[in-house]
């Protein structure tokens, strides 16, 4: 089978610069890996959802540059993106005597790919790594800005480092094993990208989406170029979120409350994204900052993403209550100041706080179905 590098989206980081390869069967050709350092080993990190689809055919690629090809098997879930898992990566890493030269393949989603990252940032005090995002969450958003990073027991991603892979490699055909809710998910973060930078790319889901739910190549090529260009321009200018890069969070501090309020796990992250989008338009429009027509136009292309649109309640007595005090203890907020990202022009988002009285009256509304 030919492979068709559909799009490759250069990230230009000075000499951390790498390239994201979209494009259809790259994960069977040695020539999707052709730039890559040479070196005596590799090894694939996946888990075992992903590597019983996947490992062998990289492995025979990978297998024809590098002498040795090791491949570790990870448990599936958020619940093993832990210490332990990881330790399981350095075991097989030292145990197999590879060297500062060996490069890590992280085959899978955003699980697999933040460990495998902070695996390579810190093995030996770093080694190369590539990622092979293989859900579509992971190939829009996870895979690109650079960070990796484990859960610990008391927080999420709270141990981890910024570090950027030589090369990310997005075979579309991997999507079509994905999970339809998985698939659904992914839109989150894409549909994401439309309101804080892009309206035109925001016509362009409406008009494709049905494409995307059919999981169409090509239009799944653009969707994933274009989020991973908006998500490099806005993290080319703030690699280590001191400002700009928090406009990602569009939809995530609603979203947050509603993965922490439920239980994790309970809704997939995107779900809480999609929902929390929802929410951040009506709260834009409520400050005066966009009219109705557009909290109305996104609710209807989340909802047709196969996302939820109406909040969960949290608590039957003050379910409002509960999301503020979620959300005011959520990483991104400062001093207990829960900070919005609200869409306030068009394709331009903002940071802004928000009474409480006007974020109760949001939430009250976008909970009734
Ligand atoms: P995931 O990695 O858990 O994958 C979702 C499920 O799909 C898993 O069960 C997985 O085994 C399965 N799967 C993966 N590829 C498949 C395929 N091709 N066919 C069939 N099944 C497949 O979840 P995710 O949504 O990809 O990533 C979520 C993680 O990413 C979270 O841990 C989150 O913190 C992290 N994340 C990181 C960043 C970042 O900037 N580093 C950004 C967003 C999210
Ligand atoms: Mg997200």
């Amino acid at each position: 089978m030919t492979s068709t590098l559909l799009h490759a989206v250069p990230i230009a980081l000075g000499d951390r610069s790498y390239s994201i390869a979209i494009g259809t069967h790259l994960l069977d050709q040695t020539d999707t890996f052709a730039s890559l350092p040479k070196g005596s080993s590799a090894l694939i990190v996946s888990n075992t959802t992903v590597a019983s689809l996947y490992a062998q055919r990289l492995h025979d690629v990978l297998a024809q540059k590098y002498e040795r090809v090791h491949l570790v098997t990870l448990p599936d879930g958020e619940g093993f993106k832990t210490w332990q898992t990881l330790n399981q990566i350095f075991d097989v890493l030292l145990e197999q005597g590879c060297d500062r030269k060996t490069i890590l393949f992280a085959l899978g989603g955003g699980v697999v790919g933040d460990m495998t990252g902070f695996a390579a940032a810190s093995y030996m005090r770093g080694v190369p790594f590539v990622q092979v995002p293989t859900t579509l969450l992971a190939q829009v958003d996870s895979s690109v800005g650079g960070k990796t990073g484990i859960n610990h027991p008391l927080g999420k991603n709270m141990v981890g480092a910024f570090y950027q892979p030589l090369l990310v490699v997005c075979d579309l055909d991997t999507l079509k094993t994905l999970p339809p809710r998985e698939l659904s998910a992914g839109l989150a973060e894409v549909i994401k990208y439309g309101p804080i930078a892009d309206l035109e790319f925001l016509d362009w889901i409406e008009a494709n989406l049905d494409q995307l739910l059919a999981r169409d190549v090509q239009a799944l090529a653009h969707a994933v170029q274009r989020s991973c260009e908006i998500k490099a321009w806005v993290v080319g200018q703030d690699e280590r979120e001191s400002g700009l890069r928090a406009i990602l969070n569009f939809g995530h501090t609603f979203g947050h409350a509603m993965e922490a309020g439920l239980g994790y796990g309970e809704w997939l992250h995107g779900e809480a994204v999609g929902c929390g989008m929802v929410m951040a338009a009506e709260l834009s429009y409520r400050l005066g900052l966009v009219d109705q027509s557009f909290v109305q136009r996104l609710k209807n292309l989340i909802r047709k993403a196969g996302l939820p649109t109406v909040g969960p309640v949290l608590d039957n007595q003050d379910n409002a209550g509960r999301y503020l005090a979620l959300m005011r203890v959520d990483k991104k907020a400062e001093g207990g100041e829960i900070r919005f990202v609200v869409i306030d022009g068009p394709a331009r988002a903002a940071v802004r706080t928000a009474p409480d009285a006007l974020v109760r009256e949001v939430i009250d509304a976008c909970c009734i179905p």
